[in-house]
Order: C-alpha cells, then sequence, then structure tokens
C-alpha cells in the first residue's frame, strides 16, 4: 500500500531486538542483550545530579546547540584527555548516544556502494546502518587479538577490497568477541589507514570495563604518534555502558569538516540531543562521581564474567570453546556441531536467552558461534543460566 524507499521495503529489524519478547516471560534469564545491570545504576550520585541540573531549569528545558551543551563538551573533553586525547571544541559533537553518532557519520560519508570495511564478526546495528545506507561492506576476519592486521595488509594490498572509505572496529573489548586489538596492530592499522587513505571508525564503548590485563592506549590517542594519524581516525565514546544508556548521551571526535558535516546532518536528525540528561551528564562529570562509580561497576562485572566462565568451564567443558575476555560485557562461543539458532529454541524452553553469532555476520555466518553478556543478570542468576544452557545444549545435540 506505501511506496518505502529501497533500504525500508524489507522488514526485518535488530535481530537482537527481536529476541525482546522473550525478556517479559516470567523466569527468563537473559545473556543477550548487551545490557548494563540495572542494580548497578549510581541512582542516588544521578538524582543528586539531576537536582543540580535542575537548578537551572531553562538550561534543561531550552533547545540546546545541536552539538552539544557547552559544559559536557567541556567535561567530556577531560574525560578524552584521561583516554590520552587532547580534544579540540571543534573536534567534538555530542549525540544521541554513540549510535547516532554512526548513523550521522555514515550519512555524510557513504555513498551507495562505497566500499566499507568490518571486521567480523561485528557489532549487528552498525552493519544495519551500513545496509540502510547501501554500502558495500568488506568483512575483515578477527581472532583472539581483534582484527587481523596482516590479513587486512593482504586485502588492501592485493586490491581485493577495493579502495575502501572507511574501517569500522570495536577494538577493545569488542561486541560481540571480547577481544581487545593488540597495540602492534594499533599502529599497523593506523599506517594502513594513513597509507591507504581510509577512515578508521574506533566505537569504544567498553574501552573503561578492563577487569585483568595491561592498558592498551585507544587507536585514536597512539594516532598521535603517526605521522597523518589523527585525521584518520573517528572516535565514538558513549556513557551508556559505564553510567547509564538511558541517558542517550554519546560522542563522536573527528577532524572539524566531518564534525561539521555531522552537525549539520543532525540539524535534521534532532536539532539536539536532550539537554535535560547532557546536565545530568555534564554535573555527574563534574563532580567526579565517574571516578568512584567505576572500579565498583568493574569489580562486579569482573565477578559475573569469573563466575560465568568458571561454570561454563564445569558444566559444559568438552562442548564448547571461547576465550575469557580482559573486560567489556561479553564471552564469544562456538559449540562445536550445534547450530546456535537450533540450540537457541531449546535455550527459550530452558528459560534461558543468547544472541545466535549469526546476527554478527555481514556474510559466510560461523552458525556454531554466540554471544553471551554476563553483564545483565545478578550474580545469582548466572550458575543457573550457565545450567540452563547445558541443558539445551544436550538437548540440541540429542
Ligand atoms: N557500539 C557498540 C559496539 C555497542 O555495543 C553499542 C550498544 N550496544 C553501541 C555502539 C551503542 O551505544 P549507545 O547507547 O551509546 O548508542
Amino acid at each position: 500500500m506505501f511506496e518505502f524507499t529501497a533500504p525500508f521495503r524489507e522488514t526485518s529489524g535488530s535481530p537482537i531486538r527481536e529476541l525482546f519478547k522473550y525478556l517479559g516471560e516470567p523466569g527468563m534469564i537473559s545473556l543477550a542483550g548487551g545490557y548494563p545491570s540495572s542494580d548497578l545504576f549510581d541512582v542516588e550520585r544521578l538524582q543528586q545530579s539531576a537536582a543540580a541540573a535542575w537548578r537551572e531549569p531553562a538550561r534543561c528545558l531550552q533547545y540546546a546547540p545541536t552539538d552539544g551543551l557547552p559544559e559536557l563538551k567541556h567535561e567530556v573533553m577531560r574525560l578524552m584527555q584521561q583516554r590520552g586525547v587532547d580534544v579540540a571544541a571543534d573536534q567534538l559533537m555530542l549525540t544521541t548516544g554513540s549510535q547516532q553518532g554512526l548513523d550521522l557519520l555514515l550519512r555524510v560519508l557513504i555513498n551507495p556502494g562505497d566500499g566499507v570495511l568490518v571486521e567480523q564478526p561485528a557489532y549487528p546495528a552498525t552493519l544495519q546502518a551500513l545496509r540502510k545506507q547501501q554500502a558495500r561492506i568488506v568483512t575483515v576476519p578477527v581472532d583472539a587479538d581483534g582484527l587481523d592486521v596482516e590479513r587486512l595488509t593482504a586485502m588492501l594490498e592485493s586490491g581485493e577490497c577495493g579502495k575502501p572509505k572507511l574501517l569500522y572496529t570495536v577494538p577493545t573489548f569488542a561486541n560481540p568477541t571480547g577481544a581487545t586489538l593488540s597495540r602492534e596492530r594499533r599502529v599497523a592499522l593506523i599506517e594502513l589507514a594513513v597509507k591507504y587513505g581510509f577512515l578508521i571508525v574506533e566505537d569504544d564503548p567498553y574501552g573503561d570495563l578492563r577487569f585483568t590485563g595491561e592498558h592498551v592506549p585507544a587507536v585514536r590517542a597512539l594516532a598521535g604518534q603517526i605521522d597523518g594519524g589523527v585525521e584518520r581516525v573517528v572516535y565514538f565514546g558513549s556513557l551508556s555502558k559505564i553510567v547509564a544508556p538511558g541517558l542517550r548521551v554519546g560522542w563522536t571526535v573527528a577532524h572539524p569538516d566531518i564534525v561539521r558535516r555531522c552537525v549539520i546532518a543532525k540539524q535534521t536528525a534532532d536539532l539536539c540531543s536532550a539537554p535535560y540528561t547532557q546536565a545530568i551528564a555534564a554535573d555527574y562529570l563534574a563532580q567526579g562521581f565517574l571516578a568512584v562509580h567505576l572500579p565498583r561497576i568493574i569489580a562486579a562485572y569482573r565477578r559475573k564474567c569469573d563466575l560465568l566462565c568458571d561454570e561454563l568451564d564445569a558444566q559444559l567443558a568438552g562442548r564448547l570453546q571461547f576465550q575469557r575476555p580482559h573486560g567489556g560485557m561479553f564471552v564469544w562461543v562456538r559449540v562445536e556441531g550445534v547450530d546456535s539458532s537450533e540450540l537457541l529454541t531449546h535455550a527459550i524452553a530452558q528459560k534461558v536467552l543468547f544472541v545466535p553469532g549469526r546476527a554478527f555476520y555481514a556474510d559466510q555466518a560461523d552458525a556454531s558461534s554466540l554471544r553471551l553478556s554476563f553483564a545483565g543478570p545478578g550474580i545469582e542468576e548466572i550458575g543457573e543460566a550457565a545450567s540452563r544452557l547445558a541443558r539445551a545444549c544436550k538437548l540440541a545435540t540429542l
């Protein structure tokens, strides 16, 4: 009846959001969404910051500048400095979650048919955004150290991937694999971006959530040490995983020419992100609350991660393979000889949810893979979740 534009003719949405319908079932334990734990929200301090923001009601109730409230930009610049990145005001814009930053970036840079390199497996919403922009997606494999930069080098040298415009990666505690790109590979990647003239899109919502191992600087931080590197990196940050996704506070750091175009794109998307939550976030950061909150959530996620991995080892030894992550929210699992979409049917019957690996592949999906998130469920639910998964595995292999 209606004539939709080509990208919106088909109606399949986010494969992860499709699982939401099961969340409300009584007794369901979800290892599916990349949700932070609701129990860990810093409610009292956020209430304090909300009250502080409300002392200037007009700032909360009036439109804000499209690139963000100046006081929050100031705080994000300080946060970026702690991450080893000096950011000027015209290199930064605030967005409605970092997801909007990606959407705007693709709108200003990607024409239909433009080549975009994506790590594989990858964050599904990025794949979805790329498809809607009609990009030509070229996948690059990942291993335990993140993106396989050697393979990427060969692809670029041989010209098999054409001339890509950008490369998307979550280099630290990746979604979905949990892997972190080694420092050497980061440097090599920046050198490739300079040599072949593509942009690295560094999506970094999880970088602060390190449980163990040595800190690896952001790609954007390392780019400062390489001639021509800085302008080759677009960095996305977010408060979603470290404070609360409901604030919808994300940011983009990029060359001023890119930021300017993204600001224009945002003018037609939503004029500005909600000033009220920006003001709350600005006060929260200015009071130093994040520095108090982070160690608390890191300790909690670390316990959950350890417990889930221990339980998987104990209850599913030999049946599945995974690598213990050093941070973030995800464990990437392979169940040899089992199709994880079929396994999900059994898992739903056993009242546990995960995301089948297919969702994370643009091509040649590994059907035996799946993603587990340990962040959302209560610590007391994790052992039970692993038992249910073990039962589902048994049923799937009968
Ligand atoms: N990038 C990655 C890798 C994510 O996992 C997520 C959230 N699931 C986002 C971006 C979007 O986060 P935000 O809430 O900041 O839009």
